[in-house]
């Protein structure tokens, strides 16, 4: 916290007095600049990343994430920051595989009542 050489008051850091409207020079300013510059350098790495997204989300993956849901929800959840289109991949697969599994068994506890009563009747 820094406050003003001239009337005392705390500066709220737009490098001017908020009470009596002395300038000042914040050394606050530069660690913003260095944060600044950060955020500049993840924009350069993102083109890099999409060029990574296509190679990362692979047939093999894939086909992981439609037999274990789970795995493809994990990898969605670790891969979202970093590869957004592969992530995505993942996670459609998952919930397809999901939903399938649903469809599946309500098939099954469907069909298996009626095979039942069916084979009960002989
Ligand atoms: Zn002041």
């Amino acid at each position: 916290m820094y406050t003003c050489t001239k009337c005392g008051n705390i500066l709220d850091g737009n490098g001017m007095c908020p009470s009596c409207g002395t300038a000042h020079t914040i050394p606050k300013s530069q660690p913003q600049y260095q944060q600044q510059q950060y955020q500049q350098q993840q924009y350069y790495q993102q083109p890099n990343n999409q060029m990574y997204d296509t190679k990362i989300a692979t047939t093999g993956m894939l086909v992981l994430c439609f037999f274990i849901p789970l795995a493809g929800i994990i990898l969605y959840a670790v891969e979202k920051a970093q590869n957004p289109t592969a992530a995505g991949k993942y996670l459609k697969i998952a919930i397809i595989s999901i939903v399938l599994n649903i469809i599946f068994s309500i098939l099954i506890a469907v069909v298996m009542p009626v095979l039942m009563v069916g084979s009960a009747l002989y």
